[in-house]
C-alpha cells in the first residue's frame, strides 16, 4: 500500500471510482468475483485501518466477495479477527479474502456452508464462537436475488429460496448467537434501496429487504436492554458478483447505477466505512437504524 500524505486527498464522488457501464458477463449464481471484468473494488489496495475494531471478533456472512469482502478487509485492517462464511463454490474468492486478512496480521477462519439450512446456521455460530474465542460482531451480508419480470412466472421454490436465504437465516443465526454476544456487541444486517423503491422485477427480493428493515428496527429495540445494537446497511446499486448472475434482466448492466444522483454504480469499498462505524463503539448511541449508501436515492 502506498504511503499517504498527512493531508487527506479530496475525492470527487462523481469521478473517484469507475463511471462507465458494464459488459454482460453472465455467471450462474453465486457469481465468482475473480471472473468479473472489471474486478469490483473491495478496498484490497486502498482501505486503511486505524485500529477502530482492535481485538474484536466478527462473523461475516457473504464474506468472500462484494460488500461482505469489503467489510472483511476493512474489519481486519481495523484489528478484528474474522470468521468468513460463503457457499462452497466460492472457495477461490474466500481464499483470496483470507490472504488479505492474514496480511493485515489478523486471524481468519473459513467456514463454507449453505445458510438455507437451519442446522448449518447454528453450527456456524457455535464454531465461529469457538474458533474466535468469543463473538461480538455479526455482520450478515449474504443474500440472494433473482429477476423475474412477471408474478405469474415466479416459482414457489425461488420465492422460498429468496426468503430463506435473506430473512430466515437472520433469525437462525442471531437466535444462535445471542447467548454468546456480550453487551457492546453489534449486529449489522444488509437490506437494500429495494425495500423503499422496489423494481417491478424483484418482488420477492424487495419484499425480503423490506422485511429485513422491520426485523432490524424491532430487534434493535428488543436487544437494547442487553446492550446489543442492531442496525442495517441499505446499499444502492453496487458492482458485485450478484449483479452478473440472474439478479438483473438482460441489458441492465450497460447503464448500471447511472440513474443515481452520483451517476454511477458504487464500489463495495464505498460501504466499508459504514460497516466499520456500525460495528465500532463510535456508534454507541445508534441502534434500530438504517444507513443508506445509495449514490443519492432516499432510504426512508
Ligand atoms: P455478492 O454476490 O458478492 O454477495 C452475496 C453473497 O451471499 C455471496 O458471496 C454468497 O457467499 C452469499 N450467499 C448467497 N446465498 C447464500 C446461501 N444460501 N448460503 C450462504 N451464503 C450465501 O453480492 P453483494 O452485492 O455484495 O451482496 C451482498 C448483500 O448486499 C446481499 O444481501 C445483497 O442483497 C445486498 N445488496 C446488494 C446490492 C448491490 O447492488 N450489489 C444492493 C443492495 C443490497
Ligand atoms: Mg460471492
Amino acid at each position: 500500500m502506498e504511503k499517504k500524505n498527512t493531508k487527506e486527498q479530496l475525492k470527487n464522488p462523481l469521478t473517484g471510482y469507475y463511471t462507465g457501464g458494464y459488459k454482460e458477463q453472465p455467471q450462474p449464481s453465486p457469481g465468482i468475483q475473480q471472473k468479473m471484468q472489471p474486478r469490483p473494488d473491495c478496498g484490497e489496495e486502498s482501505y486503511e485501518g486505524h485500529q477502530r475494531l482492535a481485538g474484536r471478533k466478527a462473523l461475516i456472512t457473504g464474506g468472500d466477495s462484494g460488500i461482505g469482502r469489503a467489510a472483511a478487509i476493512a474489519y481486519a485492517r481495523e484489528g478484528a479477527d474474522i470468521v468468513l462464511n460463503y457457499l462452497p463454490e466460492e472457495q477461490c474468492d474466500a481464499e483470496e479474502v483470507a490472504s488479505y486478512i492474514e496480511k493485515a496480521g489478523r486471524k481468519v477462519f473459513l467456514i463454507p456452508g449453505n445458510l438455507e439450512d437451519e442446522n448449518f446456521c447454528c453450527q456456524l455460530v457455535e464454531e465461529a464462537n469457538k474458533k474466535l474465542g468469543g463473538l461480538d460482531i455479526l455482520t450478515l451480508v449474504a443474500g440472494y436475488q433473482k429477476s423475474v419480470d412477471d408474478i405469474e412466472k415466479i416459482k414457489t421454490e425461488d420465492i422460498k429460496k429468496t426468503f430463506t436465504t435473506n430473512v430466515f437465516s437472520l433469525f437462525w443465526l442471531i437466535k444462535a448467537a445471542i447467548p454468546y454476544l456480550p453487551a457492546g456487541s453489534s449486529i449489522i444486517t444488509t437490506s437494500s434501496i429495494q425495500a423503499f423503491q422496489p423494481n417491478p422485477d424483484l418482488l420477492d427480493y424487495a419484499a425480503t429487504k423490506a422485511a429485513i428493515i422491520a426485523f432490524t428496527r424491532g430487534l434493535g429495540k428488543q436487544l437494547a436492554s442487553k446492550g446489543i445494537r442492531v442496525n442495517s446497511v441499505a446499499p444502492g446499486p453496487i458492482w458485485t458478483p450478484l449483479q452478473v448472475t440472474e439478479a438483473q434482466p438482460k441489458g441492465k448492466l450497460a447503464h448500471f447505477g447511472q440513474s443515481t444522483p452520483l451517476q454511477r454504480a458504487g464500489q463495495p469499498v464505498e460501504l466499508a466505512g459504514t460497516y466499520v462505524l456500525l460495528a465500532s463503539n463510535e456508534s454507541s448511541y445508534t441502534t434500530a437504524e438504517v444507513y443508506g449508501v445509495t449514490g443519492g436515492h432516499h432510504t426512508n
